[in-house]
């Protein structure tokens, strides 16, 4: 049946006489039929991924590729004068991650069901997920932002448990999302949810009572946890995420056959950075309930789950108060109690303990411990996890520690958002690439041919239109047709260093006014959001939106300069920006970037990146070699050493260099004062100026001249595409299939 005959057989018309509301919810039903016919891999051993969040994106047309049946699909819709475009605008974006861990836990679902890998993601169904991020007085307000429509991608399942915690009990529901591999198995993505969810306990804004757990448990991802209560009802919602993960894993191996001590033979558990790591304690205690004794529980546990790291600041290394334990959940502390005393006993030593000496929960150390293994997520994270962060558990532990350098699926992130590109390389090397990314090297023979040169420049003015169109429709924002279009797209956070492109921007406008004119307009972009209590991240939002406002609107700056900052960045918006983008804004402090991924995704649609030796970026850097990157900033050893004589004065930069003095007190001046919030703009100048933690200052001034160079190179057209060249060309290392390859040649070993 074709798509637009199940259309007929749905609502008695052809597509043509379907409003493009019926379309998209006849496609859905369409695309999960045809999902279902999938095998999917029915090997014994299976891999469970339990993340936090699934940063999943819009589904319809992805499905619709990787089963083989977008060109048909919108063929047809052509035919009834429909758009395809239209259609995904009727789906609303799943909002159930928050940044790249979450993304790279999708990534990874596509590429287990494209390699046909038995292996499932198991995490909780938000239903008004992360925060719908607005824009008002150029502040960030966070709202609600549901996304789950009576029609939807989630099928509801019969499986149900009963998950206690401290006093009392609440009755949880299986809900799943097909993964469907390209042009191969479907996979599960497994959404816990509780039954008595209440989501009219929202207030205002996203505030809610947060101590009625049995209806808000699966409210919000990552509610506010700047209090007590918000930090508690975070406990909560792992443990009712892992419980449920733990009894939903026990139900499938027995039913395979399992007697319970042979469970590693069907099961491998991947925690995707800390949240999930209760799943150890409640699955000792499962198998306990079941009769096995607790150093066979525990023997059974430990080689069963595998940990990976994502983050080297300390912060964000969880470490839960035993009284939060003691309260949510009563019935692990024995176990954690047990867990600590087996460590201690072993190795008499605090740095390694599982309750600290504030009588804390490390729950990276329960991992680090009672697992197989334990990776990082680039080359250099993983050689500073086991040199610096994670060294005193590395000389116990060298075999457990192991590198995954993080990769991206192609098929959403080349295949779908940039149709254009992916047909010139099919003409040029064929089909290959799509299954097999390392085949992208072939495009090397092409650097020197003017005519792919040419249409490699004109593909990007292309992706370049359309970015501009889609934020005219959707955000009423105007760019300049002909500027360059530089680009920072992440999370808001310290480390990443908006602040230092803000800090730019300032100083071109200076320069600007100064009658130093640059020879093409360029347009700064950033997309971000901060996170509700992260208070200095919500002060660069506002500096960035004051000085767009203020460049935007003066005449003598702006048909040379504009600054625009997206709403409400998500994967929807990313798949629009990323194709249309020249400059890759990488900047993080060299030493706190993991890996980063979009770094990977604008490389691979013909970016050129302007970073600091970070994360990934140092592997990107290797591969296409220094004259296709623009690389700046002092280098991670410098930071490391310098964070460790903790002598870092940014003052006395400010005070030596006149360019940073004079965009530094820019934020403060009347100008910028007249259009923010003078408290808000002075707290960032304090803390730039006594603080700066992340160290923006020293990397200054290389920071300006390298994109000042970047800017430059870009007037040469050819020498430029020849850059965009090499760099899709080296691309296909960072697909997500050579990463979950290595996983599972590595640590999950599942038979094929
Ligand atoms: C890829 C991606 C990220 C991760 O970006 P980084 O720059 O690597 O931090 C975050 N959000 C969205 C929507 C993404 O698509």
């Amino acid at each position: 049946m074709t798509a637009n005959e199940y259309v007929k057989s749905r609502f008695g018309r052809f597509m043509n006489e379907c409003t493009n509301e019926e379309i998209y919810t006849a496609l859905l039903e369409y695309v999960k039929e045809r999902a279902k016919e999938k095998e999917s891999s029915q090997g014994k051993k299976k891999l469970y991924y339990i993340s936090a969040e699934f940063l999943i994106g819009k589904l319809l047309s992805n499905n619709l590729i990787n089963l083989g049946l977008y060109d048909e699909v919108n063929k047809e819709l052509e035919t009834c004068g429909k758009s395809m475009a239209d259609i995904e605008q009727i789906e609303l974006e799943p909002s159930l991650g928050n940044g790249g861990l979450g993304r790279l836990a999708a990534c990874f679902l596509d590429s287990i069901a494209t390699l046909g890998l038995n292996g499932d993601g198991v995490g909780l169904n938000y239903h008004l997920g992360l925060f719908r991020q607005v824009f008002e007085n150029n502040l960030q307000k966070e709202e609600p932002n549901p996304w789950i429509t009576p029609q939807s991608w989630l099928t509801k399942t019969d499986k149900t448990y009963k998950i206690h915690f401290g006093g009392f009990a609440v009755q949880s529901r299986m809900y799943d999302i097909d993964v469907v591999g390209y042009e191969n198995r479907t996979t599960k993505l497994h959404l816990f949810d509780v039954e008595s969810v209440d989501e009219s306990l929202v207030q205002d804004g996203i505030t809610f009572d947060k101590s009625q757990y049995a209806k808000n448990l699966t409210l919000f991802l990552y509610p506010d946890d700047s209090d007590e209560s918000g930090r508690l009802l975070r406990v909560y919602q792992q443990y009712f995420m892992v419980s449920n993960a733990a009894r939903l894993i026990l139900d499938e191996c027995t039913a395979k056959g399992s007697n319970l001590y042979d469970l590693a033979d069907y099961a491998v558990i991947q925690i995707n950075d800390t949240h999930p790591t209760m799943v150890i304690p409640e699955l000792i205690r499962l198998l306990m309930e079941r009769g096995l004794t607790i150093d066979e529980a525990i023997g059974v546990v430990s080689k069963t789950c595998a940990y990976t790291n994502h983050t080297i600041l300390a912060e964000a290394l969880e470490k839960w108060p035993m009284h939060f334990m003691q309260q949510a959940v009563p019935h692990l502390v024995p176990i954690i109690f047990e867990l600590n005393n087996r460590v201690n006993h072993k190795y008499h030593d605090e740095k390694v303990a599982v309750i600290n000496k504030d009588n804390c929960v490390c729950m990276a150390h329960i991992d680090i411990h009672y697992g197989i293994s334990v990776n990082g997520v680039a080359a250099l994270h993983t050689e500073i996890l086991k040199e610096t962060e994670l060294n005193h558990f590395y000389k116990l532990y060298p075999e457990k520690f192991n590198n995954k350098t993080n990769g991206i699926t192609f098929r959403r992130w080349l295949l779908y958002c940039n149709p254009q590109l992916t047909s010139l390389i099919e003409e040029l090397i064929g089909k290959g690439f799509k299954k097999d990314a390392m085949e992208l090297e072939k495009l090397a023979g092409f650097v020197n041919d003017d005519a792919v040169l040419e249409k490699l420049l004109a593909i990007k003015d292309t992706r370049k239109a359309v970015l501009r169109d889609y934020l005219r429709q959707t955000q009423n924002i105007e760019i300049n047709a002909d500027s360059v279009y530089d680009i920072q797209i992440k999370r808001l956070h310290e480390y990443k260093r908006q602040q230092m492109n803000a800090l730019y921007v300032i100083h071109k406008y200076f320069e600007i006014k100064e009658g130093k004119l640059p020879v093409r307009p360029i347009t700064v972009f950033f997309g971000a959001k901060a996170a509700p209590a992260y208070v200095i991240a919500k002060d660069i939002i506002h500096l960035i939106l004051c000085l767009s406002e203020i460049i935007n609107n003066d005449p003598q700056v702006s048909p040379y300069l504009k600054v625009v900052m997206v709403e409400n960045y998500n994967v929807t918006l990313a798949e629009k920006l990323i194709p249309a983008c020249d400059i890759s804004e990488q900047i993080s402090l060299a030493s706190k970037e993991a890996s980063g991924t979009s770094n990977m995704k604008f490389m691979l649609n013909g970016a050129v990146t302007l970073g600091t030796k970070d994360g990934a970026n140092v592997e990107i850097a290797d591969l296409v070699g220094e004259d296709n990157i623009f690389t700046f900033g002092e280098s991670s050893q410098t930071v490391i050493d310098r964070y460790a004589r903790a002598d870092y004065v940014s003052k006395d930069y400010y005070e030596k260099d006149e360019d940073l003095k004079k965009a530094v007190d820019f934020i403060v001046s009347d100008e910028v004062k007249a259009v923010g919030c003078a408290q808000n703009l002075e707290r960032l100048y304090h803390e730039l100026l006594n603080k700066d933690w992340f160290m923006t200052f020293p990397d200054f001034q290389d920071y300006v001249q390298t994109k000042d160079r970047a800017l430059a190179a870009y007037e040469d057209r050819k020498a430029w595409a020849k850059m965009m060249l090499v760099n899709i060309s080296k691309a296909g290392f960072f697909s997500a299939d050579r990463t979950i390859a290595q996983y599972n040649d590595e640590i999950w070993k599942l038979d094929k």
